[in-house]
């Protein structure tokens, strides 16, 4: 079906199709994608500050990442998003003997999520760094033009809405998704994961010691190899595979000073992957 990108003729025929087909229609599926992306918040690179990996670690492995934000301020607008942790995983655990559904853990997940937030929030306030909640969002233009920096908590908000994993009961969709989400949607400058880890290995490297560093990877390649484990949930990276505009994220070890500065603007330091182009909404 050719339709002029965003003309008259395209929005005709996509009127057309939405008050005669099911909404779910191939046909008005492809007419309904034919304007060019607004990009909202394209000047954006969102951070992930996990949870279990850095928030986990006190102190030691906060303090000095707090310090590296502040500094990066006059330079980067920051939307940075939290982990849950071992604090999750310990609900989760109590949640699934208990015997409740995949939505109840998202709920609790969400709570943990939160309480990462509350505490880098209390950390950065002095800097005028708020923390935003997914339901305050529409504020967050303000925050950055304001300070250039806003917390919120990564867990997606889909609370008991959460997806049923295929096999178990553990949020298929948790903080890797969610801070992911936040750069997909307002088409951010890019998405950093600053975990503990310099990056992707062929293993996990703290159980494995004959795990191999990977810089670079698509992702169908890193789901093609089976790995055992993964340094990102593997909901997102399914969600990167359909990326219109953040189509590469990068993993970089948030315990090395300095590695935040590079990545934020622009530099190699972890694994970065990537979509495949044969995927997706490219254009
Ligand atoms: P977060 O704190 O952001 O939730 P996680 O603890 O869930 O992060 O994930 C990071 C951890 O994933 C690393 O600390 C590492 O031990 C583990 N991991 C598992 N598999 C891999 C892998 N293949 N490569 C790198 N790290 C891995
Ligand atoms: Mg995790």
């Amino acid at each position: 079906m050719s339709v002029p990108p965003g003309g008259a003729a395209g929005l005709a025929e996509l009127a057309d199709l939405l008050s005669s087909r099911s909404l779910d229609d191939a046909g008005l599926a492809a007419v309904s994608d034919s304007a060019p992306d607004t990009p909202v918040l394209p000047e954006v690179s969102v951070l992930k500050i996990g949870g279990q990996s850095v928030m986990d670690r006190g102190r030691a492995a906060v303090l000095p990442l707090v310090d590296e934000i502040v500094g990066l301020t006059g330079q980067h607008r920051m939307l940075i998003g939290t982990g849950g942790g071992t604090r999750a995983r310990h609900a989760y655990a109590l949640a699934d003997g208990l015997g409740l559904p995949t939505g109840v853990l998202s709920q609790i997940g969400s709570a943990v999520a939160g309480q990462n937030a509350t505490m880098l929030g209390y950390l950065l306030a002095k800097h005028g760094i708020p923390v935003v909640e997914p339901n305050a969002f529409a504020t967050i233009p303000l925050r950055l033009a304001e300070v250039g920096a806003a917390v919120f908590p990564g867990m997606p908000p889909y609370a008991l809405w959460q997806r049923v994993p295929h096999e178990g009961v553990i949020p298929p969709y948790r903080t890797d998704a969610g801070c992911y989400l936040v750069a997909e949607t307002y088409a951010c400058r890019q998405m950093i994961f600053v975990k503990d880890e310099d990056g992707l290995y062929t293993a996990n490297p703290k159980t494995d010691p004959s795990a191999t560093f990977i810089g670079e990877i698509t992702v169908d390649e890193l789901l093609a190899r089976e790995l055992p484990d993964l340094v990102l949930e593997r909901g997102m990276l399914e969600l990167l595979r359909d990326a219109r505009h953040v189509r590469s994220v990068q993993v970089i070890n948030g315990l090395v000073p300095g590695n935040l500065t590079r990545a934020l603007a622009g530099e190699h330091v972890g694994t970065i992957i990537s979509s495949d182009d044969q995927h997706g909404g490219s254009r």
